[in-house]
C-alpha cells in the first residue's frame, strides 16, 4: 500500500509499542514519515521492535520504560527531546488487563494497579513531556470499546477505560489550544494481552456475535484511525473518542 507522507518532519512517542496495538500505530506514523520513539518494559523486545521499524527505513529510537517507573518516563522525554528537539505526538497505549475478576472481587493490589498502568501512568507521561509539546501537536489515548459498557467480565479494567473516555474530554480542555487530545476505542484485537479471551471459544462466538462487520479488529485498524486523529486531517477535532470495532454497539 502507497502510504500519505503526513508526519514528516513530526517526532511521535508511543508508549508501549513493541508489539500490538502500539506497535501498529508507531509502525502506521513511522511509515507516514514520523521519526517514532518505541518502548517496553523489556530490552529484547525493545530491540526486536527497533529492528523491525528499521528494515521498512522507519526513523525509530527505542528505549526501555515501564510506563510506572518516573526515572524511566523522565529518560524516554528527555532522550527524546535530545535527540529530535521536541515532541508532535504523544500515544498513551499502556495498560494491564488481567484475566476475569468482579470488581468487589478484585484485591486492593490488583485495583491500585489497574489504576496506576492504565490511568495514572498516562497522566504523569504527558505531564513529563507537556514542556517540549509543539504547537499544532496531539495527544491520543487507547481506551477500549468495553468503556462504553463497563461491568460485563472485564471488571475494574473496563472501568479505567471509562476514566479515559473523561481524561481525553478533560485535558482537551486544559491543553487547548495548541494540542489537541483524542482517544481510540479499539473493538476485539487478537493480541497477546488478550490470549485468553483467543483460546476461548465461547468467548470468541459471544464477541463474533457483536461484531457487524466481518471479522475480528487488526492493529493496522487501530493504527489508521490513531494516525487520523493525529494528523492535520483531524485538526478541528479535540475531545473525541473514536470507536473502531466493526460495529460492536458502543454509544448512539
Ligand atoms: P499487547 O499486544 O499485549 O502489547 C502490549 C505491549 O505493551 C507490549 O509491547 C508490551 O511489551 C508493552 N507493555 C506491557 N505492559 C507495559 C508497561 N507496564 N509499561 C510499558 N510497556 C508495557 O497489547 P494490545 O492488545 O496491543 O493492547 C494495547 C492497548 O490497547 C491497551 O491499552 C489495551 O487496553 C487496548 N485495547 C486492546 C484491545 C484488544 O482487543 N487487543 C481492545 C481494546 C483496547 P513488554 O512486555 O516488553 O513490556
Amino acid at each position: 500500500m502507497k502510504m500519505a507522507k503526513r508526519f514528516e518532519g513530526k517526532v511521535v512517542i508511543v508508549s508501549a509499542s513493541t508489539q500490538g496495538i502500539g506497535f501498529g500505530i508507531a509502525e502506521r506514523l513511522g511509515l507516514e514519515g514520523a521519526s517514532v520513539v518505541i518502548s517496553s518494559r523489556k530490552q529484547n523486545n525493545v530491540d526486536e521492535a527497533v529492528e523491525k521499524l528499521r528494515a521498512q527505513g522507519v526513523e525509530v529510537l527505542g528505549l526501555v520504560c515501564h510506563v510506572s517507573n518516573a526515572q524511566q518516563r523522565k529518560n524516554l522525554i528527555d532522550t527524546t527531546v535530545q535527540k529530535y528537539g521536541k515532541i508532535d505526538v504523544v500515544v498513551s497505549n499502556a495498560a494491564t488487563s488481567p484475566s476475569f475478576r468482579s470488581i468487589l472481587d478484585s484485591e486492593e493490589s490488583l485495583l491500585d494497579k489497574l489504576w496506576e498502568i492504565n490511568v495514572k501512568s498516562g497522566i504523569l507521561l504527558i505531564k513529563d513531556a507537556a514542556p517540549f509539546l509543539s504547537k499544532g501537536s496531539s495527544v491520543i489515548f487507547i481506551s477500549s470499546v468495553g468503556a462504553y459498557s463497563p461491568g460485563s467480565l472485564k471488571g475494574m479494567y473496563a472501568v479505567t477505560k471509562t476514566t479515559l473516555l473523561g481524561l481525553t474530554k478533560a485535558l482537551a480542555s486544559e491543553m487547548a489550544p495548541d494540542t489537541r487530545v483524542n482517544c481510540v476505542a479499539p473493538g476485539f484485537v487478537p493480541t497477546r494481552m488478550n490470549d485468553y479471551i483467543s483460546r476461548n471459544e465461547l468467548l470468541l462466538k459471544a464477541i463474533e456475535e457483536k461484531i457487524l462487520l466481518e471479522g475480528f479488529g487488526r492493529t493496522q485498524d487501530m493504527a489508521s484511525a490513531a494516525a487520523f486523529l493525529a494528523s492535520d486531517d483531524a485538526s478541528y477535532i479535540t475531545g473525541e473518542t473514536l470507536v473502531v470495532a466493526g460495529g460492536i454497539p458502543s454509544r448512539l
